[in-house]
């Protein structure tokens, strides 16, 4: 059953203007000034005293990790703590847990707006497959509601005798339908080794790579300028993203912007995880604590693509977290200087693009994924975050929240929601 057009009505967009938006079989057809657009056999929304918003995207999650925090501690608060954690706890975890919450973590996302989730799976002793099986059955159980490519998160190590079984079950993971090659190449033993394994086996299957590098307050080694050296020299054509980049924030400045030179030249996108960096970053300093995000300003000025994701959520990696672009979007702003809309744009259009996917504008022609949020600027919604949002995917209104104040004293309940109807 198709869906009838969507009338979005008298929006504000992020430049201020008030407008209608048309919507038909997934693709925005018109924009015009608020008021004038016919509605016509269209479900209207009357989205008055909204900021109407090209749709967030969550570029680096962990499902089959999420809002394990009460179950798993991890006291000393650190990386290693939350690794260490982590791997003691996952052999006791069934698929059926998995499933429920990645399913749960997946609802709270899209309830916040991210139309697309890329997520990473764990493989390996004591999980096995089975994490990425059930990721993989939370995608395609989704699917209509949120575009969700699942990568194969490879155990560590993946190069010489000792990482035959995790090379196996990374290519197993592929053929099982995994979207793209993740490891970790500054854990192994020998890091240029891991990343020419995870491009060889990328290119064999055609899927891109998206790798966790330098999640460390040192400058050496540097994995990033290894991944840009091999990307560079293989051709490599299927896309990569660097998540962290922790260290390449710490550099002086020449060799920041020299290798930020590489990773542009490479076309590798880095994906800034603001959450978990400021949670795990700098537990051994005593003052002055490093913020721990990537060189946002180095990497942008060489013409890198930089995307911002939320990381973990609520689990020994980072405790907190609500699965929202507009949270990551807000602590660049506070933790990384960034303007709202640098910010918006890097949980947005810039992580679209690392992901792969089509380019969203609130305009003709593109893709129908949006995000309404109750507020009069995109700012605003940054500094609110109110929950009250509207989130259309594929033309289609896919989650809706309202909030509503009550004020005991005055007035019965004011309702602070969007009025949805339909016209004949
Ligand atoms: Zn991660």
């Amino acid at each position: 059953m198709t869906s009838p057009p969507l009338l979005l009505r008298a929006a504000a967009l992020a430049d201020g203007r008030r407008v209608d938006v048309r919507i038909d079989t997934g693709t925005i057809e018109r924009v015009e000034p608020a008021g004038t657009l016919d509605a016509t056999g269209a479900q209207v929304v009357d989205l008055d005293g909204h900021v109407l918003l090209p749709a967030p995207m969550e570029i680096h999650a962990h499902l089959d990790k999420a809002l394990s925090a009460d179950a798993v501690p991890n006291p000393a608060g650190d990386l290693f703590g939350a690794v260490t954690a982590w791997l003691a706890y996952r052999p006791s975890l069934t698929r059926e847990q998995v499933e429920h919450s990645a399913r749960t973590a997946l609802h709270g996302y899209l309830g916040h707006g991210a139309t697309a989730v890329r997520t990473h799976a764990d493989l390996g002793d004591g999980i096995g497959k089975r994490a990425l099986q059930a990721v993989l059955a939370v995608r395609d159980e989704a699917a209509a509601r949120c575009a969700v490519q699942v990568t194969a998160f490879a155990a560590v190590p993946l190069t010489g005798a000792a990482g035959a079984a995790n090379r196996a079950m990374l290519a197993d993971a592929l053929v099982a339908g995994a979207d793209a090659v993740g490891a970790c190449p500054g854990l192994d033993p020998d890091p240029a080794g891991c990343i020419a394994i995870c491009l060889d086996l990328a290119a064999q299957y055609g899927v891109p790579l998206d790798l966790h590098v330098d999640e460390w307050l040192h400058p050496d080694p540097c994995t990033l300028e290894l991944l840009a050296d091999a990307v560079t020299a293989t051709g490599f054509p299927y896309g990569v993203i660097a998540g962290h980049c922790v260290s390449l924030g710490m550099m002086e400045p020449d060799r920041a912007g020299k290798i930020a030179d590489k990773v542009a030249r490479a076309g590798i996108a880095v994906a800034c995880l603001p959450q978990t960096n400021l949670f795990l970053q700098g537990r051994d300093h005593d003052r002055a604590v490093p913020r721990g995000l990537t060189a946002l300003r180095t990497l942008r000025a060489a013409g890198v693509t930089v995307a911002a994701g939320g990381d973990n959520l609520q689990d020994p990696f980072q405790l907190l977290g609500r699965g929202d672009p507009l949270e990551t979007a807000a602590l660049l702003v506070l933790a990384g200087h960034d303007t709202p809309e640098t910010a918006y744009d890097a949980v947005s259009a810039q992580a679209r693009r690392a992901a792969g996917l089509p380019p969203v504008a609130v305009a003709p022609g593109s893709p129908a994924e949006l995000l309404a949020v109750r507020a009069g600027s995109l700012r605003e919604a940054l500094a609110t975050a109110t929950a009250h949002r509207l989130v259309v995917h594929d033309g289609r209104i896919v989650a809706r929240t309202t909030v509503t104040r009550h004020d005991p004293d005055d007035h019965p309940a004011q309702p602070d929601s969007a009025q949805i109807g339909h016209t004949a």
